[in-house]
């Protein structure tokens, strides 16, 4: 049996008739770049979260990117975010003029540590950007108590985690401004790059429009970048959105499944789901003794994996320049190299699930 890391393509046969017929009325209208299509998604992902507003933009990276620069960062200040993510995390606060801050990790649901962030804090310390990884939410409420203590801007990159909810309420929801990814990859994904900032405050919707347009259209009162989401990306995710609560019960149900299968065997981790969390499994990733071994082997029983991410990003060669040693990162590093992140997309078959789960256990016997 052949199973791919996510079928994109099989998705796409479920919904062809209303994409094909989205994108084409797209081009007959000519609204390549935002346009109607863009107006509607912006409004009904931010109601999907119970937000006000939702301002759309090129890409999740962007959306970083543009949220640092409306919270305001100048040279020297920084800026606590996870040692494990992807780089948009953290590249994106240098870009928008600050200091990267690496914090480790809780090992147990690879989210960032608020015990642990609290002794980096220090004067010139303006905000955190928590990483709901994988799909389950940071610990918010100790985050947000941080925030409160120490008078911090909260971003959270919610890249992996549509319609993740911590005690019950959608993440993008308790800090200052909440960023996603509709990489295609992504819970909901359009089909290129596409990203969008979600707040509930006015003001930042409205800076960040203007900041993403240029300033505004024949307006440049400041001068702004151009981030903007075209229009076939836009009526591609209308036509996806109805379908993402759907879409996330089927993660649920495969994540729950692989849980079953596989709990009694003692070389894996199983992914730990926080009591007051609904994780919803942009990646089912388990924690693997042998890790590399046993990718190769369920490779060469057609099973595709992958590692997110086979390294801390403070040690690529673009953090160097931090100094860091291992020791600074003891929980990030127990897991690094045990870290495997196992098939699972919505249209995956239960019986997938099981072959994969059986050549593991094949694997280990
Ligand atoms: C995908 C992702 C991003 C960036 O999104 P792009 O749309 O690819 O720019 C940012 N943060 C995390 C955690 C991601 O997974």
């Amino acid at each position: 049996m052949k199973v791919p890391f996510q079928d994109l393509y099989a998705q796409y046969l479920g919904l062809k008739l209303e994409i094909d017929s989205a994108i084409e009325k797209v081009i007959k209208n000519t609204s390549f770049i935002r346009g109607s299509d863009v107006d509607t998604f912006e409004e009904e992902f931010a109601k999907l979260l119970g937000l006000n507003h939702c301002v759309s933009c090129a890409n999740g990276t962007d959306a970083l990117y543009i949220a640092m620069k409306c919270l305001g960062l100048n040279g020297g200040q920084e800026v606590i975010t996870s040692a494990h993510s992807w780089i948009s995390t953290s590249e994106t606060i240098t870009q928008a003029g600050g200091k990267v801050v690496f914090c480790d990790t809780n090992p147990a649901t690879f989210t960032i540590d608020p015990e642990l962030i609290e002794q980096k804090i220090n004067d010139n310390t303006v905000g955190i950007i928590p990483v709901h990884l994988y799909g389950q939410a940071a610990d918010m409420d100790a985050i947000m108590a941080l925030a409160d203590k120490y008078n911090l801007w909260i971003i959270e990159d919610c890249a992996q985690a549509h319609l993740a909810t911590y005690k019950g309420r959608n993440v993008g929801t308790f800090g200052d401004i909440g960023t996603f990814s509709f990489y295609p990859g992504k819970n909901l994904g359009a089909y290129g790059d596409a990203g969008g900032i979600v707040t509930n405050n006015k003001d930042f919707a409205d800076w960040l429009e203007l900041y993403a347009r240029h300033g505004g259209k024949g307006q440049h009162t400041i001068e702004g970048i151009n981030s903007r989401l075209d229009g076939i990306q836009g009526a591609i995710l209308n036509v996806k959105l109805p379908h993402l609560k759907k879409w996330t019960r089927a993660r649920r149900q495969i994540a729950h499944r692989y849980n079953q299968n596989l709990r009694n065997i003692s070389q894996i981790e199983i992914p730990v789901e926080g009591s007051f969390n609904r994780h919803v499994y942009h990646l089912y990733v388990i924690k693997a003794d042998r890790r590399d071994e046993l990718m190769k082997s369920l490779k060469e029983n057609q099973i595709e994996t992958t590692l997110n991410y086979s390294r801390l990003l403070p040690f690529y060669p673009a953090y160097q320049y931090l100094g860091h040693s291992t020791s600074d990162f003891p929980n990030g590093i127990s897991y690094e190299q045990r870290i495997l992140s196992l098939p699972i997309f919505p249209e995956m078959t239960f019986e997938q699930v099981d072959y994969v789960s059986e050549q593991i256990r094949l694997f280990y016997r």
